[in-house]
């Protein structure tokens, strides 16, 4: 079996919470978290990579460290965006 993955979606979800820990008062709810990524994944291009379910990343692991700065960027915007108009309330 193999999947078919936006890596910049796996790394965006992998770097979230390191980010948001270094930015002060953000919120961390689940609609924030979500907006965060949606909008961190607008800034970025796709990279989508075949993966063997269950398989090593070797290849992929190499991906992240050349758009490990760009998924970092692009987090730092969205979270940036997000604190200061979070969706939050609307919903309520
Ligand atoms: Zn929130």
């Amino acid at each position: 079996m193999v999947e078919l993955k936006n890596y910049m979606e796996v790394m965006v979800w992998q770097y979230l919470d390191e980010i948001l820990a270094g930015h002060q008062g953000v919120c961390s709810c689940e609609r924030c978290r979500y907006d965060i990524v949606a909008l961190a994944l607008n800034f970025l291009p796709p990279r989508y990579v075949v993966t063997a379910k269950g398989g090593t990343w070797a290849k992929v692991r190499a991906l992240e460290q050349q758009f490990y700065v760009d998924v970092v960027t692009a987090i730092s915007n969205a979270v940036t965006l997000v604190k200061s108009k979070p969706h939050h309330c609307d919903d309520d």
